[in-house]
């Protein structure tokens, strides 16, 4: 169970809203009950429940299981999709070591409005489910020029069709070094944002194939393809 609070020997902690209930009524677990508890920064902890009710639980932690271990940044900018592919990116880019999750606004952008409070919750539950101590963090939606334009420099993998970009095997990145993929909505980058992408500095243009993949399918394939080249 992900939880915010500082997880140390000896502490009792609270379970945030709406967990007490996945514990007691869908784990069914009980008083004296083993639980695992994790966030990124204390790793993840043994800790039995000490009292449940329908809506409030108190853990007495015990010992640490798992150490937190430092991820490589990886970012995925994604232009906002419609509500299920985007439930799914979010749940497949946690899996594969997304640090942070940006919705973006492009011109053909159908969605928008992502949800940012119903994707983290998506995030939080699919990092305990492939066990992983990190939670990304997924911002609001905003317009992808802005994005653009408040960039830190670190390189920007975008994912374009084969015709207009390198095959993503032939990137020079280094291994373990910060980096983002974007990935285009189901029509397409525009020419000009085509062309704005192109003028930026830290952009490299990446293809994944010769088929033309769903924004979903390239979002998952891309992350996967990043993590094959360089590291985990
Ligand atoms: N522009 C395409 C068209 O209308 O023919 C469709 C865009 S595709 C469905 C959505 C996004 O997925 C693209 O903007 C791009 O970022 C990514 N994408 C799809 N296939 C790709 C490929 N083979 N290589 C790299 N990126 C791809």
């Amino acid at each position: 169970l992900y939880l915010d609070d500082t997880l140390a020997e000896g502490l009792v902690v609270e379970a945030a809203p709406g967990q007490a209930h996945h514990i007691g009524t869908v784990l069914r677990r009980g008083p004296g009950d083993e639980v695992r508890l994790f966030n990124p920064r204390d790793g993840e902890w043994a800790a039995r429940i000490e009292s449940i009710r329908k809506d409030r639980a108190r853990f007495a932690v015990e010992s640490q299981a798992r150490a937190p271990v430092p991820e490589p940044e990886c970012r995925l900018l994604v232009a906002a999709l419609k509500r299920d592919a985007m439930d799914w990116v979010v749940e497949k880019a946690t899996e594969l070591g997304a640090t942070r999750i940006q919705p973006v606004l492009t011109r053909r952008t159908v969605a928008d409005r992502a949800n940012a409070a119903r994707l983290s919750a998506i995030a939080r539950g699919a990092a305990e489910q492939c066990e992983r101590l990190a939670v990304p963090e997924v911002t609001e939606a905003a317009p992808l020029h802005r994005v653009l334009d408040a960039w830190d420099g670190v390189p920007l993998v975008v994912a374009m069709e084969r015709s207009v970009a390198v095959p993503a095997r032939a990137l020079a990145l280094p291994p373990g070094a910060p980096l983002a993929l974007l990935v285009g909505p189901e029509g397409g980058f525009m020419g000009a944002e085509l062309d704005d992408l192109r003028r930026r500095p830290f952009v490299v243009p990446a293809a994944l194939g010769p088929r033309i993949l769903r924004a979903e399918t390239a979002a998952v394939a891309g992350l996967a393809a990043l993590q094959a080249l360089l590291g985990d």
